[in-house]
């Protein structure tokens, strides 16, 4: 189980950590500490995340997509590597504004944005005029300016061309997100006349990786040939528009699987700025990773309750659900399971043999299935496993669903372990709601 990667890379900031490269004691521990399902992130790595970003893109404005993971500790440790926030909600930006990004280090993307959304942002706006607003629709754009906003704006442009490993995750080529490719450089011109327009955008969507380059730099090329054409005069009344970046989006994949190669950053880099050159002077490249800063920072711990023989497999019922981790049910996403072993009576999981398991949850739902006929070191009723790679996109997409309180998160700085999230009690599922008359 164990794979270590033998990639020319550096040995302190590997390209990916593996669910077997956690430390089975500490978990162990954590578990004990504050029971399960429990969701750990370890903001160290989130650093040397960070890191290798801001080393394979030098000059690039990086702005982490904050839907990945949006608890405060994340931000904060985000915020302290030098990262801006990618918003896409009013609530997203509260949390980043809460989290000590100022506005000039702020970005929103509005998506068919609630009317309330639009109002707070303006408001913000007023307060920290160096906020972005990335907007996708004309529409969006006149209900700015009927709120007064002049400020500044980034264009969401659809390039027409989609990488990612889903389809409810490619956006680039879905007509929900951004504004035509022909129609972009005309509406962006257009909105130059009422707000101070400051970068073009497109996000592919995703999960891109080394196979989907190829989409990747063409959308990368789109862009460069708009920038181009932007910084060119069109006739003789309109001028040309300085714009200060061309955002590239996130979509930055992590290898889920225990023997697929990482995201070889650096040629994905070089292969970013070879399409989209030569960016017109004083044109910065920007990208919008959220999934690749957060995700293999992550696990989520679970225990062992029941396991079932039956006639077509072994099911091994576990103590977390699609309410605590989404991702299997929705997208039919795999993530790495480790066993951990720690049942009375039973040995070292190291020693046990490789069984093929289904492990499911305790919600009322056949999708609420972490993995079918998966081989596992035979799990054991008071096992711990780890569940792999859930740094991004798992409490975030965490719910309620069958009245689950949402799980506890401990959060790792350097090295030492903190509750940041306490788990919820029974008493928070009914806190919104008309006091019974009792
Ligand atoms: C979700 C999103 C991202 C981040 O996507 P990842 O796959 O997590 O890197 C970046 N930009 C926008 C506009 C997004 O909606």
């Amino acid at each position: 189980m164990s794979d270590h990667d033998a990639d020319s890379e550096s040995p302190a900031n590997p390209s990916v950590r593996r669910v077997s490269d956690w430390d089975a004691g500490s978990l162990h521990e954590l578990a004990t500490d504050h029971e399960t399902p429990l969701y750990v992130q370890d903001l160290d790595r989130v650093r040397e995340n960070c890191e290798r970003l801001r080393d394979a893109f030098p000059n690039a404005d990086v702005r982490y997509a904050v839907k990945a993971h949006t608890g405060r500790a994340v931000l904060e440790a985000v915020r302290d590597a030098g990262l801006d926030a990618e918003c896409a909600s009013a609530g997203e930006v509260d949390r980043a504004l809460a989290a000590g990004f100022g506005g000039d280090r702020l970005h929103y993307t509005a998506v068919n944005p609630p009317a309330r959304d639009l109002d707070y942002v303006v408001g913000v706006a007023e307060a920290e005029p160096e906020v972005t607003i990335t907007v996708g629709a004309v529409d969006t754009l006149d209900r700015l300016a009927e709120r007064g906003y002049d400020g500044r704006v980034c264009v969401r442009v659809n390039p027409g061309v989609g990488a990612g490993h889903h389809e409810k995750v490619r956006t680039g080529g879905a007509a929900k997100f951004g504004i035509p490719y022909d129609r972009a450089a005309a509406a962006t011109r257009d909105a130059a006349e009422r707000f101070e327009v400051v970068g073009i955008h497109a996000h592919a969507g995703s999960g891109i990786d080394s196979e989907q380059l190829d989409s990747h730099r063409e959308l990368v090329a789109r862009l460069g040939d708009l920038a181009r054409t932007l910084a060119e005069p069109a006739g003789n009344e309109t001028s040309a528009i300085d714009i200060e970046y061309v955002d590239i989006g996130g979509g930055f994949g992590v290898p889920y699987e225990e023997d697929e190669p990482p995201l070889d950053l650096p040629a994905v880099a070089d292969a970013t700025r070879e399409a989209v050159a030569p960016l017109p002077d004083g044109v910065d490249l920007a990208i919008e990773p959220g999934r690749y800063v957060v995700a293999d920072a992550g696990v989520l711990l679970t225990r062992v309750n029941t396991v079932k023989p039956t006639p077509g497999e072994r099911v091994v019922g576990v103590d977390a659900g699609m309410t605590d981790l989404l991702r299997p049910a929705m997208y039919d996403a795999y993530h790495p399971i480790r066993n951990l072993g720690g049942a009375a009576g039973t040995a070292n999981p190291d020693a046990r043999e490789a069984t093929p398991v289904t492990v499911a949850g305790p919600i009322c739902e056949t999708g609420d299935t972490f993995c079918n006929d998966r081989a596992l070191a035979d799990p054991a009723r008071g096992d711990l496993l780890a569940i792999g790679v859930t740094g991004a996109y798992g409490y975030e997409m965490a719910t309620q669903y069958n009245s689950r309180p949402r799980p506890a998160e401990v959060a790792i700085d350097d090295g030492a372990a903190e509750l940041v999230r306490r788990r919820e009690r029974l008493a928070d599922l009914t806190t919104v709601e008309r006091e019974a008359d009792r």
